[in-house]
């Protein structure tokens, strides 16, 4: 593991007029080439600014970031000089996000914007680029490419416009594709669709994938293993099989109650009670202390370290992850 990625120890503080705020805090990662790990969490639980971390984009006045290591297919982002980390940017690693629209530039041509990618890291000429583009645009299964690739942005289908993100992403083969929400403005179709998309060009290109989404769904659909964040933090590891059907977190089986369950149409959803921490007024003890069924003295006072259960990939933090979760309170 760690040949896509590798993260140990990554700490991400922003200084705020109201005090420090703790966005991240020890988050450590590891995805093999043609992995995908799942980064599962609420809005604010740090899974973007862990993705943002990793691309080198988290720089500048208030923001401090500490970590014993970050290395995307062994390149050294932490400690590398900012001139190399920007250019991994787009060539060895990704970044695909939601709004494919405000991503692309609206008064270039589709075929412009891919063939510039060549241009700039590979020289092509202009007529090398232009077909590199076509079969781009065929990769990732935009129908007619030599056609469409002089069309503009706003003549494509959001789900067409992400598939040109995704195409513009992979272009130059990188060893690791962030993909952060990337179907949530999409329908349910559609999404199914561009999850496939990421899959089939995960086993083409033999890259890992970091996919970030608070959607379940999502993450059973695309994952082999999933890390829960919540405040922060991770806080559970396993696979993709074992967190669905078993979760040894309170939290994560919080959230497994809160979605519809296919498996069990009929049970009613709960939702997590509470909402998700101040960040600058994190609860002592566990994070989740304030909504979670079982916390007794012990959470209140002392933040549970992730430890491994079963196995080292397999692990919890909470005190009582060992007594399992009852998936009924
Ligand atoms: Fe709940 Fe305690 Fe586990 Fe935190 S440590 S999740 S409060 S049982
Ligand atoms: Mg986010």
């Amino acid at each position: 593991p760690g040949d896509a990625l590798r993260v140990r120890g990554l700490d991400v503080t922003f200084t705020t007029r109201r005090g420090d705020l703790p966005a991240v805090r020890g988050v450590d990662l590891d995805i093999a080439a043609g992995e995908v790990l799942v980064l599962l969490g609420e809005s604010g639980s740090g899974k973007s600014v862990t993705a943002r971390s990793v691309m080198g984009l988290l720089d500048g006045p208030g923001v401090r970031l500490d970590a014993a290591e970050i290395r995307v297919a062994g390149h050294d982002i932490v400690g590398g000089r900012p001139d190399d980390v920007r250019r991994l940017r787009g060539s060895t690693m990704s970044l695909v996000f939601q709004d494919a629209l405000s991503a692309l530039n609206p008064v270039l041509s589709i075929g412009d914007q891919l063939g510039e990618v060549y241009r700039l890291h590979r020289g092509a000429s202009r007529r090398q680029a232009r077909a590199e583009a076509v079969e781009l645009l065929r990769l990732v299964g935009i129908p007619a490419p030599d056609r469409r690739v002089r069309d503009f942005p706003h003549q494509f289908s959001g789900g067409m416009r992400q598939r040109i993100l995704i195409a513009m992403a992979v272009a130059l083969g990188p060893r690791l594709l962030i993909a952060d929400e990337p179907t949530t403005a999409l329908d349910v179709t559609v999404q199914a669709q561009i999850l496939d998309l990421i899959d089939r060009l995960r086993a083409e290109l033999g890259m890992g994938v970091l996919l970030i989404t608070h959607d379940l769904g999502v993450a059973a659909e695309l994952a082999d293993r999933v890390a829960v964040m919540y405040a922060g933090r991770i806080v559970e590891t396993g696979t993709v099989a074992e967190i669905l059907d078993a979760p040894a977190h309170p939290y994560t089986a919080a959230l497994l109650r809160s979605v519809p369950d296919l498996a069990d149409p009929g049970e009613p959803l709960r939702p997590i009670p509470g909402s998700p921490p101040n960040l600058l007024a994190l609860p002592t003890g566990c994070a989740f202390h304030p909504r979670c069924p079982r916390a007794d003295d012990t959470c209140r006072a002392t933040r549970p370290p992730r430890r491994p259960l079963a196995r080292a990939d397999r692990t919890a933090a909470c005190h009582h992850a060992e007594e399992g979760v009852d998936a009924t309170v």
